[in-house]
């Protein structure tokens, strides 16, 4: 193999190509991204970058080291397409770049909900300095979905003193990621922080004409809003691949190395849809550590390499950061788990873990660090 070319030049892209360079490869290395910033970070975006505490030079993933890789970047330039017959990757520009092996690296984009000004989504640098300029106005904010987005905005806005009501179909927040009971529990979290919670029902409408005013709840009440945060999932970047033959399923489908269907090409970070031995599933994960991780293995993988890392990095992990609380949450959960609080009380700190017949198959924590660690270990 002599050259590689990386689509998607964020967290998982740039964690391919260290990964690539740390395996000794020392052929050609093309990182392509349609933005037109090096890799940053997103988990500030939700937390102090949109509070006004952090930089855009601060969230840079860009390490020295990096500097030092020798990548031919290519940012701002979209791929359209890959051609399977020689693994070409065809750019907006009409140019196609022929490699040895790809690694599709496009990670997810938020859902909208069309509405007029003052409506936002948030995942890239320009919706966080977008968002972050009208939340420094104040007034009342309305998020809709109580997700990990949707909570963190909220709890960053109500830091910055907005008015917060949070709005959820599901009837309670989190219910898919942590189940009933710990959905009750961050359901909590909003209500002793100051925020409205509403569960149960769907938003049928975005009220204003020029400028949002409100959100209309499909049981008819309108709950008044200078700025709408719509926080209900993102959509993995995969549309590009139609007609490639690779299987799509949520996410670009790969084996637990990373492997797709068509050989040299691997899928990492959240457009990839991987079998998770620990689930025991094609799972697609939208958590920062799985696209710092991943990447790993699928470097060895297009290398021909055995991976030491596959089974290390196979228990999912996320953080999420809400009301001066650190939420931690590894392994995966499922319908009929049961959950049982081992330390602390729902109320403050705790730590809970998800059992499935008697053998523990995650862990949550709210600030619990040690035990949330003690439990994460017995989960691999
Ligand atoms: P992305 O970061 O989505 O990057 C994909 C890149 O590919 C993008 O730059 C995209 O524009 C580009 N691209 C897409 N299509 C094309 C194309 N056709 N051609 C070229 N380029 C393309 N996770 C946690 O675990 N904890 C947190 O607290 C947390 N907070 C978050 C807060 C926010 C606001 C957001 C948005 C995410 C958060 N995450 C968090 C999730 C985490 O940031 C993601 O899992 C991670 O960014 C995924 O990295 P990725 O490289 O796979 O995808």
């Amino acid at each position: 193999m002599r050259t590689i070319t990386v689509v998607g030049a964020s967290l998982a892209g740039l964690s391919a190509a260290r990964a690539l360079r740390a395996q000794e490869f020392a052929g050609r290395i093309i990182v392509l991204g349609d933005e037109s910033h090096e890799p940053y970070d997103r988990p500030p975006l939700s937390k102090d970058f949109l509070a006004g505490a952090a930089s855009v030079d601060e969230i840079s993933l860009m390490t020295p080291d990096d500097k030092l890789l020798d990548l031919d970047w290519r940012l701002g330039v979209r791929a359209t397409a890959l051609d399977p017959s020689e693994r070409a990757v065809v750019l907006d520009t009409g140019e196609r770049i022929v490699t040895d092996g790809v690694v599709l690296a496009t990670g997810a984009r938020a859902r909208e909900m069309p509405g007029p000004a003052g409506v936002h989504t948030l995942r890239t640098l320009e919706d966080a300095l977008a968002l972050r300029e009208e939340l420094r106005q104040g007034g009342s904010l309305v998020v809709i979905g109580a997700g990990f987005i949707g909570a963190e905005v909220a709890s960053t806005a109500r830091q910055l003193g907005l008015e917060v009501t949070v709005i959820e179909t599901l009837p309670t927040p989190m219910l898919g990621p942590l189940g009933a009971e710990m959905g009750l529990a961050c359901a909590g979290l909003h209500a002793r922080n100051g925020v409205t919670l509403i569960t149960g029902v769907p938003v049928s409408e975005l009220v204003g004409t020029s400028r949002v005013h409100a959100v209309r709840l499909a049981d008819g009440r309108e709950i008044p809003a200078d700025i709408v945060v719509v926080g209900i999932g993102a959509t993995p970047n995969v549309e590009w691949l139609a007609g490639s033959g690779l299987t799509i399923n949520g996410g670009v489908v790969t084996d637990a190395r990373c492997s797709t269907d068509i050989p040299q090409v691997v899928a990492v970070g959240d457009c990839a849809s991987s079998f998770n031995d620990h689930a025991g599933a094609v799972i697609r994960l939208e958590h920062w550590t799985n696209a710092l991780q991943q990447p790993k293995i699928a470097a060895a993988s297009l290398l021909g390499r055995a991976s030491v890392h596959a089974a290390r990095f196979s228990v999912p992990y996320f953080w999420s950061d809400q009301y001066g609380a650190r939420l931690q949450f590894a392994g995966h959960r499922r319908d009929g788990d049961e959950v049982e609080v081992v330390e602390g009380s729902l109320e403050g700190a705790f730590a809970a873990v998800y059992r499935r017949d008697s053998r523990p198959v995650a862990v949550l924590a709210v600030d619990q660090p040690r035990v949330f660690g003690r439990w994460r270990r017995e989960l691999s």
